[in-house]
């Protein structure tokens, strides 16, 4: 880790008429470490991830990626940027197959056709055949990725926004609908990456949490409200309270 701030979100408010989803919130994520965003539903864990990725506009406040304002940039140029977002629902293309779904996350092109007519270069193809390795979805690669199975396909969809060489990836409940194998299986993807991508994953599944082994950040009401470790969350009594008065 090089303790580099990649991302600034620095007073950040987020006010749906008059509903303030974000209130003032800031956090610093550094080059290279994992991130987990946990807190009550409607904390405002995801109004953070759209408010990143440029989808939704702060009212206030300020957003730098690698100290360049992102704040008010279209979302096609905050991808540009190296910013890659899973949303919670799978959004693998059904009619394509498995590895045609990873060639187009790897070449970062997202007007398929055109990436069809193309072709796929060998260095593509490298990432592709590294990737279904690591998704375990080799021996299916041909297959339209619309037959996997729900867990499968938000799989493909993880590996899709690793293989997009992106520096900063934002997971919004990336194990939703997955049983537990499967999520151990994602805990090991994502700490797979080391320090090669900033990940920053949304999820509330305590035990998920603890196997990423990451530092977590706990939001209550768009506020910030306490940084650590799973134990130090633990213990936090401010935590505590937040969840058992929900
Ligand atoms: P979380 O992901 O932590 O469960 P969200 O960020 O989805 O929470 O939502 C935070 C709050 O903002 C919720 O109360 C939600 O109803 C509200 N909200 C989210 N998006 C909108 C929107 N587009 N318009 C109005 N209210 C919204
Ligand atoms: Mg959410």
């Amino acid at each position: 880790m090089t303790n580099r701030p990649l991302l600034s979100v620095d007073g950040v408010t987020v006010d749906f008429d008059g509903f303030k989803a974000l209130n003032s919130f800031s956090f610093i994520l550094n080059s290279g470490e994992t991130r987990v965003v946990i807190g009550p539903n409607g904390a405002g864990k995801s109004t953070l991830c759209d408010t990143i990725i440029g989808r939704v506009r702060p009212a206030e406040g300020h957003i730098y990626f690698e100290d360049v304002e992102i704040t008010k940039m279209a979302e096609q140029d905050i991808v540009r940027q190296g910013i890659c977002r899973k949303f919670q629902a799978p959004g693998v293309l059904p009619e394509l197959t498995v590895s045609q779904n990873l060639e187009l996350a790897a070449q970062r092109q997202y007007q398929w056709w055109k990436s069809l007519r193309q072709g796929v270069s060998a260095e593509t193809r490298t990432i592709v055949e590294d990737m279904l390795e690591r998704i375990e979805l080799t021996h299916r690669k041909n297959e339209p990725a619309g037959l996997l199975s729900h867990g499968e396909k938000q799989w493909l969809e993880i590996g899709m926004v690793i293989s997009t060489g992106a520096k900063l990836l934002l997971l919004d409940e990336p194990t939703a609908g997955m049983g537990p194998a499967e999520t151990r299986r994602t805990a090991e993807l994502i700490k797979s990456l080391g320090d090669s991508q900033t990940v920053l994953v949304i999820d509330h599944d305590m035990s998920f949490v603890e196997q990423l082994n990451a530092s977590v950040t706990v939001m209550h009401q768009g506020k910030f409200l306490f940084q650590g470790d799973i134990e130090a969350v633990r213990q936090d009594e401010n935590v505590a309270a937040v969840y058992l008065g929900k």
